[in-house]
């Protein structure tokens, strides 16, 4: 007998009924789901975000936190405060400062890595069905959080500089004509996750400028603003306006991803509440790593560490960069990243990113579909390429793959005469490269 889905699963699951209404939105990211497969060694894999910290001091680092512990053990082992360590606090206005933002270290909120600001901020606010307007793609574990607490996620769409100010208006108000109440804008204003583009500054104050029309907050997201690859980092968003802005940072990009640091800097009764949500969720965050990111700040030389990764990623841009230009068929385009870790790519007509992924690792070369940086089924026609870990050579070698699998995806797609977009594909806006 053929039962319906939620019957099936009732079976299997005898828990099913009890679940929190919260909990049927939740899915496997899209990147986690291919991690088994992509990190097999003989796949390039041009899917995951990790990035690569190989070149850190790695032996001072570990001499420093072994005597950070036989000095200071009793307290950086212990409970702390909600808000976080002030001294660490401190230090993260001057991480700040590099993009303008005057901030005191009581307006800091330390979380376990940007991700869980992002929850925090999320349960704040977010009542079911509340709108969130998101720049369309956006970050695939904002998506997730959000729709974790049964948010609306309605997508605005972005150019070369950014997320558009106008479609910001125009998807607020057609929200609110429809009575629905939009809690905040998320956007990711440097190299954007998937996509790269950073919005410049001039985008940056007519995002502000409508934002303050129509009394939206913004959450502005911000782990790849130090890692521009051409010039320096821009003035962020809070910068400029520091009550109508929750900046979340995070050391993940520019130190390290497994100590769990990031931030949130909000305007003062927002900064109440979320250390409020942070006690109950984490009671603190973590202690130790606080203290070892603390101490890594004071005495070693970060900013050029920065610079060094800047070094390191500008050359695993230009081998995806080379790779692309020589590999991709006709009809493909790709976004030109000033920095950040992602290429956009946007495939040629009648492809399907997610139907050709089983080829791809097949062919030894993973990326991630496109329609995971949406919330409504867009992107079928897109991938996100990460340039981020594999050395140069594998980059390139990872292109070569991916265009012998477009070339026979298209020659196939030709001879049954597929020159018209598949049904997937005809909802997919053209690039936005
Ligand atoms: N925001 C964006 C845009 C990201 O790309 C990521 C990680 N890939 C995060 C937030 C979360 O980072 P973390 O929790 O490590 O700070």
């Amino acid at each position: 007998m053929n039962l319906p889905e939620q019957r099936r699963e009732t079976r299997l699951d005898r828990y099913f009924d009890a679940y929190a209404a919260r909990t049927k939105g939740l899915k496997a990211s899209a990147v986690r789901s291919l991690f088994a497969v992509a990190s097999r060694p003989e796949v390039v894999s041009l899917a995951g975000g990790m990035p690569n910290i190989a070149d850190l001091p790695l032996g001072n680092l570990a001499d420093s936190l072994a005597d950070l512990i036989r000095t200071g053990g009793p307290q950086v082992l212990q409970y702390s405060s909600a808000q976080g360590e002030e001294a660490l606090r401190e230090q993260i206005c001057e991480v700040m400062s590099l993009e303008g933002i005057a901030a005191q270290a009581d307006d800091v909120v330390i979380s376990c890595g940007s991700q869980q600001a992002l929850d925090l901020v999320t349960r704040t606010f977010i009542e079911p069905g509340d709108v969130i307007v998101a720049e369309g793609p956006s970050y695939v574990g904002a998506i997730g959080v959000f729709q974790s607490y049964q948010a609306q996620v309605v997508h605005v769409a972005m150019d070369e500089a950014g997320l558009i100010p106008e479609a910001l208006r125009q998807a607020v108000l057609a929200c609110r004509a429809a009575g629905r109440t939009v809690k905040f804008c998320y956007t990711i204003p440097n190299f954007n996750n998937p996509t790269g583009l950073r919005q410049t500054v001039e985008r940056r104050k007519e995002i502000l400028a409508v934002a303050e029309t129509l009394d939206l907050l913004l959450i502005e997201d911000n782990p790849y603003g130090l890692l521009a690859l051409d010039d320096g980092p821009l003035p962020a968003l809070r910068s400029f306006e520091a009550e109508r802005v929750i900046y979340l940072g995070s050391f993940s990009k520019t130190f390290a991803p497994g100590f769990r640091i990031g931030w949130a800097v909000a305007p003062a009764a927002v900064k109440e509440k979320l250390i409020l949500a942070q006690e109950s969720a984490t009671l603190c965050p973590p202690v130790f790593s606080q203290f070892a990111i603390s101490r890594y700040l004071a005495t070693w030389d970060w900013r050029a560490q920065i610079d060094r990764f800047r070094v390191m990623y500008r050359d695993r841009r230009a081998a995806m960069l080379e790779g692309l230009d020589a590999h991709m068929p006709a009809g493909a385009s790709w976004t030109r990243p000033g920095g950040g870790f992602f290429v956009w790519l946007t495939l040629p007509e009648g492809l399907d990113s997610q139907s050709l992924l089983a080829q791809a690792v097949t062919n030894r070369v993973a990326y991630v579909p496109g329609t995971g940086f949406y919330a409504d089924g867009l992107g079928s026609r897109n991938m996100r390429l990460s340039y981020c870990f594999p050395p140069p050579d594998q980059i390139y070698e990872g292109t070569r793959r991916l265009g012998e699998v477009l070339a026979e995806a298209i020659d196939v797609a030709q001879t049954f005469g597929l020159t018209t977009p598949l049904p997937l594909a005809s909802s997919n806006p053209e690039p936005e490269n």
